[in-house]
């Protein structure tokens, strides 16, 4: 029964789940899902300023150094894992190592957000 989890764990409303967006330190690699904040979130652990972004973002594990900085890469050149679509329309597929972070940072750029 490992996948069994008390009611309780479900119990918050769904309104409110849905406000959580992941929070990024690029120090320690660790993402930390938080409400919404008009001021800056503080890493717990470093104190250093958080990222926010997208929901759809997934972390990597915090060992997969060569991961966290092409996510540090992207959100540097504006990504930070909204949907980017083609002119037709179809929704890219974020990059899945550096080479295509690179690749797709230039060719998407008109579609980056500062
Ligand atoms: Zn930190």
């Amino acid at each position: 029964m490992k996948t069994f989890k008390h009611h309780s764990y479900f119990a918050k409303p769904r309104a409110d789940q849905q406000h959580f967006f992941p929070y990024v330190c690029f120090n320690c690699r660790k993402a930390f899902r938080k409400p919404d904040s008009d001021t800056p979130r503080l890493c717990p652990q470093c104190r250093a300023e958080m990222v926010m972004l997208n929901r759809k973002f997934s972390a990597p594990k915090m060992t997969d150094v060569e991961q966290w900085r092409k996510v540090e890469f992207l959100v540097g050149c504006g990504f930070r894992f909204q949907s980017v679509h083609e002119a037709d329309g179809s929704l890219v597929r974020y990059p899945a190592n550096m080479a295509e972070a690179r690749a797709f940072a230039e060719k998407y750029a008109h579609r980056a957000r500062t």
